[in-house]
């Protein structure tokens, strides 16, 4: 991690602050013990998806700003009592806030406006900018920074979706800077960083590429993924022709077939489209298919043609096999494979 976190800065302008991305849990990785060794790898500013994560967060002792993305109206409250610094993105929610903090009788609560400049999931549109002033104007709450997030940041440059995001985000941007000189400005995620180099403003938020993965062949070269996901055979069975496999009969054996039962399923995260030979796991160096259908605490694997044994070590994803290239087998992204990872997984760090 502190590899990818040096490699990610050496891509950052000197201007440009890193803010880490440790939603969902990290990424699944923990979120406490990251944060922590974030905290300790120098970062000051961290950014979480939901309340409850910040909650966490501060709960576990962790002090730097906590920017919360996606609060809801009916957690303000906590965001107030736990000093999370909210993302606020529609008239609904900056109303509340600032009548809540007029109860409160709480000044300056500094707060991060994301415009919604194409991506059209969350955010203030630019034409609400005047009614957004309008209603600052009595000091509840201090903006903090303003941003956006690109649609398509991992194509290359150039494309007119990012352009044209860009284009509007500058010029909320410009009328912004008028306001206060202090507010900062910040567009880009991981790919943002090296897809669009000038627009990196005086943060970015890097989150997937902490953990080793960027979306790009290129840059995947240089970034190392933190994560091994690892377990055992739990059990070996010797099919004979016809014999089936799991539920529903997934998988019928053609011929002798020599299977392992690996104790993982998809109430860990390994997901039913990793089942019936979509995908394979790392035994011994070698691949092992899986077969049949992914139950909740296990699949299965066809091993005839490796020389293993029961309790010999199995590798779903780690350094040299990439979540990414696992996350292809079933159809999904190291995103999704990686924050699904369940909480009955044991994480050991090592440092
Ligand atoms: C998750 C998230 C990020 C981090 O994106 P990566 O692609 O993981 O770097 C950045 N900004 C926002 C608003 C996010 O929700």
């Amino acid at each position: 991690m502190s590899h990818n976190l040096n490699f990610l800065r050496s891509k950052i302008s000197p201007k440009s602050e890193l803010i880490g991305v440790i939603k969902a849990n990290a990424y699944g990785h923990g979120d406490v013990k990251i944060a922590k060794h974030l905290e300790k790898l120098g970062l000051n500013k961290l950014a979480v998806a939901s309340t409850n994560e910040g909650k966490k967060l501060r709960e576990n002792g962790i002090k730097c700003d906590l920017i919360v993305f996606y609060p809801d109206t009916s957690e303000l409250s906590d965001i107030i009592k736990f000093s999370l610094e909210p993302a606020i993105y529609s008239k609904r929610i900056l109303t509340e806030l600032i009548n809540k903090l007029k109860k409160l009788e709480l000044n300056n609560f500094p707060i991060h406006l994301n415009f919604n400049t194409g991506l059209n999931r969350l955010g203030f549109q630019k034409k609400e900018i005047d009614w957004i002033i309008e209603n600052l104007s009595d000091s509840y709450v201090k903006i903090k920074s303003v941003y956006s997030h690109l649609s398509s940041s991992e194509e290359k440059r150039n494309n007119i979706f990012s352009n044209t995001q860009i284009k509007v985000f500058n010029q909320i941007k410009d009328v912004f800077s008028e306001l206060d000189k202090k507010i900062k400005y910040h567009l880009l995620n991981s790919s943002g960083v090296y897809n669009y180099p000038e627009c990196q403003y005086d943060w970015v938020r890097a989150g997937i590429s902490l953990y080793g993965y960027s979306n790009n062949p290129e840059w995947d070269k240089t970034l190392i993924p933190v994560a091994e996901l690892r377990t055992k055979i739990i059990q070996i069975h010797q099919l004979e022709k016809n014999q089936v496999v799991g539920y529903n009969n997934g998988w019928i054996a053609k011929k002798k077939t020599i299977i392992a039962t690996i104790p993982i399923g998809h109430a860990d995260g390994i997901g039913r489209y990793f089942g019936n030979s979509n995908a394979a796991v790392w035994i011994k160096n070698k691949k092992a298919k899986i077969i049949g259908n992914i139950c909740m605490d296990m699949f299965m694997v066809d091993i005839t043609n490796i020389d293993c044994s029961e309790g010999d070590g199995v590798i779903i994803f780690n350094k040299k096999h990439p979540a990414n290239k696992f996350a292809e087998l079933g159809g999904t992204i190291s995103y999704e494979l990686l924050s699904s990872i369940g909480s009955r997984i044991i994480r050991t760090y090592l440092q």
